[in-house]
């Protein structure tokens, strides 16, 4: 059995980072830039502007009774000149006219029309100076995922398209004799596929762009049609099923046959029947069958991969320290992680088993919010103890 840490390096060693492809910042949120340094080109703002509605003028005039020779409003390109005993009515955003130095808001002025009287105001006053959130030239690093936040710098700089990274297209097979669509009926014997929707999603969750391939039969003929045209079209293949001990387990042995077969079995709970390979020059990643196992990897050992070929970085979780609230067993051999319900109970955080923690019991995972990581040697998370709880979904907090 591989140790976590050794199949998480031998995985993502096999990153090749897509191509970079033009995106108009309207549809860039999520997406990372190709090139995360960016050089401003120009100034933001680039005008000095005022930051309130009032009066613009001269400070040495303050306090006092002014003329009012104008107005300007934002986005107004000609300025008229603020001479001494002068003011100007200014809207928020608009550029600061020459010979103003600071802005009085109105609710301080006395406002006559033709005049207006003014209390005591220093130079700079509700004045945005040219430049103070970014200067041409600064050197701006985008490298995670685009925000809103980032999404609104990049415009601020005047870009309407960036270089980002493609999404990987992930292929999505799963393999089972006994595999139903959902949403139809089950004949003797047969379950429905759970796999192949919940894959798509996390993959979607990822940052990636599910490719979902026709379900297969456990017909090593079968499989290796299906992966060897999944590998022709997508950047990575996902398979669930299959890749364990049983007579009718057939992917590992496509793998070897075909293609390549890296590592197969891993001291991870749930999961150990993990089978890493290639076929036709791409990454293939063969899951355990069982959901929960197949989505715990998934987020373990996919998730992290498919950003990495995004050029981001770890698994875009939190990862906190939880107290266990009871015994929890696990395997001693394995690094386990528990399916629990992280809370916050104002002091610490605490984690309670969000259910049965067999492979096959999936609605704990849906219950939960967290796995919490207990290490390879313990045979149990012990009660009182601290562990690393990796966040799926928002803390709770106590009492909701
Ligand atoms: P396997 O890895 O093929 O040995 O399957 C392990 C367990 O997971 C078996 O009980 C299968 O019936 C179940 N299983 C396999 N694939 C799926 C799937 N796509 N959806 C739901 N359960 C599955
Ligand atoms: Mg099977």
């Amino acid at each position: 059995m591989l140790s976590f840490d050794e199949a998480s390096r031998r995985l993502l060693a096999r990153a090749r980072l897509t191509d970079p492809a033009p995106v108009n910042l309207a549809d860039a949120l999520g997406r990372v830039l190709a090139e995360p340094r960016v050089v401003a080109a120009v100034d933001v703002p680039p005008f000095a502007n005022s930051a309130m509605d009032g009066f613009a003028l001269r400070s040495a005039d303050a306090p006092g009774t002014l003329r009012v020779v104008g107005e300007v409003r934002a986005g107004t390109g000609s300025l008229p000149e603020v001479g001494p005993g002068e003011a100007v009515r200014i809207m928020t955003g608009a550029p600061l006219p020459p010979g103003a130095d600071t802005v009085l808001p109105i609710e301080e002025a006395i406002d006559d029309d033709a005049t207006v009287t003014v209390p005591a105001a220093p130079s700079g006053l509700h004045v945005r100076a040219a430049a103070h959130d970014t200067r041409a030239g600064d050197e701006i690093c985008l490298a995670e995922a685009l925000t809103p936040a980032s999404i609104g710098v990049l415009a601020s700089l005047g870009l309407g398209e960036v270089q980002v990274r493609r999404r990987p297209l992930v292929a999505i097979l799963a393999t089972g004799d006994e595999l139903v669509g959902p949403g139809e009926p089950l004949e003797p014997g047969q379950i429905h596929d759970v796999n192949a929707v919940a894959l798509a999603a996390a993959v979607v969750d990822a940052g990636g762009v599910a490719l979902p391939l026709p379900r297969v039969r456990d017909q090593a003929g079968s499989i290796q049609q299906a992966l060897t045209r999944a590998a022709r079209d997508a950047d990575l293949v996902v398979t669930s099923g299959g890749v364990s001990v049983g007579q009718h387990d057939y992917v590992r042995a496509v793998l070897e046959q075909y293609g390549s077969l890296d590592f197969w079995r891993i001291a991870v709970q749930p999961g150990k029947p993990l089978a890493v390979g290639e076929l036709g020059g791409v990454t293939v990643i063969g899951l355990p069958g069982n959901p929960v196992s197949a989505l715990v990897t998934f987020e373990l050992f996919v998730r992290p991969l498919i950003r990495a070929m995004q050029g981001m970085s770890g698994d875009g979780r939190h990862h906190l320290r939880a107290r266990a609230t009871e015994r929890m067993p696990k395997d001693p051999d394995r690094r386990a992680f528990l399916r629990v319900r992280a809370q916050d109970d104002g002091a610490d955080l605490h984690a309670m088993p969000a259910g049965g923690q067999q492979s096959s019991q999936l609605r704990p995972m849906a219950d939960g919010n967290a796995l919490l990581v207990v290490p390879e040697g313990a045979d149990a998370a012990e009660p009182d103890q601290h562990y690393e709880a990796i966040l799926l979904q928002p803390l709770a907090l106590a009492g909701r």
